[in-house]
């Protein structure tokens, strides 16, 4: 019954006439001028630093956050802790039920001669292996469609390995993804799939297709680039390459994780709300660094640099940390359920997700409203092009996260960044502070504060 009425009035105020940001004066770039000055001469003179510092105490301090580890519920109490130093408001918790999958001990090796040892990683909820592990021979294919091609028999019983081409992440990551599931149904015992990125030396881990709190069918691990091609090389010869896979990889019951969030409370229409957002969530190996550590502290700091400011939007800020994204966006799914019709105060997220290569603009999507608010950013351009990242791409990938706050009425907004060595340090362990540039990450700081303040602030 009252779930019936929950949605009804939900769906009676999402189709009434657009609220808040409608039929407002035009912005005016000159009428936020100095707000924006301010913004950006406190980020150059103290926050960037200051963020910067706090990046570097969350990745050694607390270090790397895998979903359901002590790593993570460590950076949920330090996450509250920072949100209150910065000054924010109404600081607190949300319960949200997280995947819990513990790696172990791990090898991979040629057995056949030559043997070799493998630079290898299990990828998320991949079962283990009994304990003495599987030695089997391999197969080792380019393609989906290379695999289809093989007789069944000639894959039962086998290692696949895919060793694709490198044709950039989104391309490849599909093999992480769903290699499993094919050579299962074609009656591995095991899968190995080159590591989805192009970086040297490091295999890169992350999550598999299917429910995030059940184990993959059979044991799956990614392989370092070059022993992925090492092996390719071999198995073209005529006397079988045989491989012995251990791992101890175990998916445990689901674990309480939380999404952790605090708040700039607007100076006229507190009860709009700007999601700035992040996942505090990472794989195991590095610390987290870029993916998603420096997310999480462009919003924290970038609503403590507007307080610093002396600047309170309009409307209020809410910065949250989801609880989990690195196996699908769990943290802000749990939101948007639970918020319920409190989502229709949310007139827009930002999320920042793609490292700390330097700004490049913004990617948005939403409906009518979303539109709407991007026009009207449109004449805060002048403001935004020094910083470099005035461009407002339409229809653009806004971050996994903030895709559950798809609501109609929602804009959503993701950072872009140059990403062009991004794939050298993704879910790897690679992924540490040293690499993240303190120059780069003030023009992120400017860019991802200013775009949040602007719109927190627009014009009734
Ligand atoms: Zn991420």
């Amino acid at each position: 019954m009252e779930r019936a009425w929950v949605t009804f009035g939900l769906a009676c105020l999402l189709a009434a006439a657009p609220r808040g940001l409608h039929a407002q004066v035009p912005a005016s770039v000159e009428e936020a001028r100095p707000a924006a000055n301010r913004l950006i001469a406190q980020i150059k003179e103290e926050s960037a630093r200051h963020g910067h510092a706090l990046l570097g105490e969350l990745c050694t301090t607390v270090g790397p956050r895998l979903s359901g580890s002590p790593g993570l519920e460590k950076a949920v109490a330090w996450a509250q802790v920072q949100m209150k130093a910065a000054g924010l408001e109404n600081v607190h918790v949300e319960p949200v039920t997280i995947p819990h999958w513990v790696r172990g001990n791990e090898s991979c090796e040629v057995v056949s001669s030559p043997g070799r040892k493998l630079a290898m990683l299990g990828l998320g909820n991949s079962v283990g292996t009994p304990k003495e592990g599987i030695t089997a021979d391999l197969v080792v294919v380019s393609s989906f469609e290379e695999l289809s091609s093989l007789p069944r028999a000639t894959v039962a019983g086998k290692i696949v390995l895919f060793d694709p081409p490198w044709n950039g992440y989104g391309r490849n990551v599909v093999f992480r993804l769903r290699g499993f599931l094919e050579a299962a149904a074609k009656g591995a015992v095991a899968c190995l799939v080159r590591s989805a990125s192009d970086a040297e030396g490091l295999p890169h881990t992350g999550s598999v297709w299917g429910n995030p709190f059940t184990p993959t069918s059979i044991p799956t691990a990614a392989l370092a680039i070059e022993d992925a091609a090492y092996l390719h090389q071999l198995a073209a010869r005529p006397a079988p390459v045989r491989v012995r896979l251990q791992m101890d990889g175990q998916v445990l019951a689901p674990a309480s994780g939380a999404n952790v969030i605090g708040e700039l409370r607007g100076r006229e229409i507190p009860d709009e709300i700007i999601i700035l957002s992040a996942h505090l969530d990472s794989w195991d190996v590095g610390q987290g660094a870029q993916d998603d550590g420096v997310g999480c502290i462009l919003s924290l700091e970038a609503a403590r640099a507007m307080l610093k400011a002396g600047l309170r939007p309009r409307r209020t800020i809410r910065v949250v940390f989801w609880a989990t994204e690195e196996y699908g966006g769990l943290g802000a799914r749990a939101y948007a359920k639970t918020q319920g019709i409190e989502m229709q105060k949310v007139i827009a997220a930002f999320e920042a997700d793609t490292g700390n290569g330097r700004p490049l603009g913004f990617g948005w999507k939403g409906g009518d409203r979303a539109a709407h608010i991007v026009k009207r950013l449109r004449g805060y351009q002048p403001l935004l092009e020094p910083l470099g990242a005035a461009s407002l791409e339409p229809d653009a990938y806004p971050g996994t996260d903030i895709e559950a706050l798809e609501y109609p009425g929602v804009a959503l907004f993701g950072l872009h960044n140059d990403m062009r060595h991004y794939f050298e340090i993704h879910h790897c362990a690679a992924d540490t502070f040293d690499r993240v540039n303190l120059q780069d990450f003030t023009l992120n700081l400017e860019a991802y504060a200013l775009m949040g303040y602007l719109v927190a602030d627009l014009p009734q």
